[in-house]
């Protein structure tokens, strides 16, 4: 088999199984637990970019009829995440005034740009995150995946792909996508789950990222790959700061340290579920693209 990124067939087994019509749509929830349980893993010996193989064939309808009652719990630490990486694309291009999302959620990002009284434009394939997006916020959002129909010959100065490109098959062809959509100044920002980082190295197979969703894994290298196929270059790196709430930090971490009494540290103290936390784990990559 031949890498997504650079074609090379020069490819090592990692780890992982087959699911074959086991995987229902919660498997792939934003916020599902089962970490170090993915399909299949290959890793690139030469770009080391890291692959699923063989996919499961109804991966697009498990993203159609995905609903995900704890990510819309914790919505305002998502919303802190957003209204961030739209900055660090301000911060970049100051004035942007067309932003496009892609895999847009329940809209936080373009309620964010909304906010900054930009013009925002969202798409997401799961029915239901639409449908939150309407009813949560009032924000339309276009339902599906790009290319689309609806954003032909739209051009936009800032096109975001917030943990995306990690779920995709063609990520070289995402990026011409996206490139497709951009002003001639225009920037992308994609953040994505680092298999590079010291975290990634430490945890292996248990690292919190390598979970069925996931299809695709990057590093800097295989980035930077994929960057340059798809006539882009690289203008800025960065790393994501995550807000969690407590009581959900606490859950998951309990699956990593012997201390089962974790979980039972917010029961005696309930205020303590509702606290936010800002988290930096080096562990993810987030890149500022332009055309070459
Ligand atoms: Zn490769």
């Amino acid at each position: 088999m031949k890498c997504w990124v650079c074609g090379s067939v020069n490819t090592k087994f990692l780890w992982g199984r087959e699911f074959n019509d086991e995987l229902v749509p919660s498997d792939f929830a934003i916020t599902n637990d089962k970490y170090g349980k993915t399909l299949p893993l290959y890793e690139c010996l030469d770009c080391s970019f890291a692959f699923a193989h063989p996919l499961p064939d109804n991966i697009l309808s498990l993203y159609e009829n995905l609903e995900d009652e704890l990510y819309t719990e914790s919505l305002n630490p998502r919303y802190k995440e957003m209204k961030q990486l739209l900055e660090s694309g301000l911060g970049y291009f100051p004035g942007a005034k067309k932003i496009l999302d892609v895999g847009a959620g329940a809209g936080l990002l373009v309620r964010a740009a909304f906010e900054k009284q930009l013009e925002a434009t969202g798409v997401e394939p799961s029915k239901w995150l639409v449908e939150q997006a309407k009813k949560l916020f009032g924000i339309e959002l276009i339902e599906g995946i790009v290319p689309n129909k609806i954003l032909e010959g739209k051009k936009f100065d800032l096109v975001f792909a917030v943990d995306v490109i990690e779920h995709l098959s063609d990520p070289v062809g995402f990026l011409n996508t996206l490139k497709s959509y951009l002003t001639e100044e225009g920037v992308i920002l994609i953040a994505t789950p680092d298999r590079g980082s010291f975290l990634a190295g430490r945890l292996g197979a248990k690292w919190w990222h390598y979970r069925l969703a996931h299809i695709g894994y990057f590093t800097e290298k295989s980035m930077n790959e994929a960057v340059a196929k798809a006539g882009l270059k690289i203008v800025k790196h960065g790393r994501q700061n995550w807000y969690l709430p407590f009581g959900y930090l606490l859950t998951r971490l309990s699956n990593y340290l012997p201390v089962k009494s974790l979980a039972g540290l917010s029961k005696k103290f309930p205020g303590l579920d509702n606290m936010t936390i800002r988290l930096n784990l080096h562990d993810n990559l987030v890149v500022l693209l332009k055309q070459k």
